[in-house]
């Protein structure tokens, strides 16, 4: 944008500003999502920070509006909640800076708004959440991102990694459902179920244990390999007997399970059998 090298944030906040307020003011259309969309007064309603939201609803001659079906709540007196709590639970804000209500396009006695405008409900699989009784509650989701900001994982490898529009725990649980199970089972996988994104969600979604569930439905759907069933089959049949996890030294163990699990060891470093079992270990400590 050919500013100075020495410019401020603020500095180059305006100069963003001057460029980008032009281009809102001659845009043909504006293309907004919605964070609720109001059943008693047939409105949606945007909160954001930044305020282009509520440009793009009020500049351009349309205004397109994309929002996912969950988002409807019955009145407008919910936002008394919903909007304090999406904002504490975001960014520790008491309230966002722009909340917007919109109920159409400008009327015959108004000055300002767009001439048209369109609301688009998006399903995109949001119904096939709903279908399960297990999986419904991740519908409740307001996308405050607390459980982005707490999870782990996502604090190490960022949205990106995820390879999908929602990313963090609550878009592992529900792009598996919303965009094919076979095509991403494997973010719901890629979790230490610590807990952590239960502990902080603003609706008490119980994200960890839809973790496990999508664990369970993908295997239950019959998405793994044979070579993984039997891994496991074995790993059952000798983990239920004592004397077979008795069996063998640790190095022993190391060398037949580190050998077999190949795949499964492409991106994780080596198992490492203690020496001795942990029922080995008892009877020696208390052998008197
Ligand atoms: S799952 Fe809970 S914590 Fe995560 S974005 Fe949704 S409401 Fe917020």
């Amino acid at each position: 944008m050919g500013t100075p090298i020495n410019f401020t944030p603020e500095q180059l906040t305006l100069k963003a500003r001057e460029i980008l307020r032009e281009k809102y003011v001659q845009a043909e259309v504006g293309v907004t999502g919605a964070n609720f969309i109001i059943s008693d007064i047939g409105g949606i309603a945007v909160t954001e920070n930044e305020g282009n939201a509520r440009l793009s609803c009020s500049f351009p001659k349309t205004h397109i509006v994309v929002v996912g079906i969950e988002k409807m709540i019955p009145s407008v007196t919910d936002l008394h909640l919903f909007w304090p709590l999406l904002s504490t639970f975001g960014t520790g804000q008491k309230i966002t800076v722009y909340n917007t209500i919109v109920t159409g396009p400008r009327q015959e006695n108004e000055v300002d708004g767009p001439e048209e405008m369109y609301v688009i409900l998006l399903d995109n699989g949001r119904t096939n959440i709903l279908q399960n009784p297990k999986q419904r509650e991740s519908l409740y989701c307001i996308r405050c991102g607390a459980c982005l900001n707490a999870c782990p994982i996502y604090k190490n490898i960022g949205g990106h990694a995820y390879g999908a529009t929602y990313s963090g725990p609550i878009g592992s649980v529900i792009t598996p459902n919303m965009q094919g199970m076979e095509a991403f089972k494997h973010l719901s996988f890629a979790s230490s179920l610590c807990g952590n994104c239960t502990e902080v969600c603003a609706v008490k979604i119980n994200l960890h244990e839809l973790l496990l569930e999508n664990r369970k439905e993908s295997v239950d759907e019959g998405l793994t390999t044979f070579s993984e069933r039997m891994a496991w089959k074995m790993w059952k049949i000798a983990s239920l007997k004592r004397s077979m996890m008795n069996m063998g030294s640790g190095n022993l163990k190391n060398k037949v399970v580190n050998g077999l699990f190949k795949d499964w060891k492409e991106k994780r470093s080596d198992l490492n059998f203690s020496p001795k079992t942990f029922n080995q270990m008892w009877k020696e400590r208390h052998k008197y």
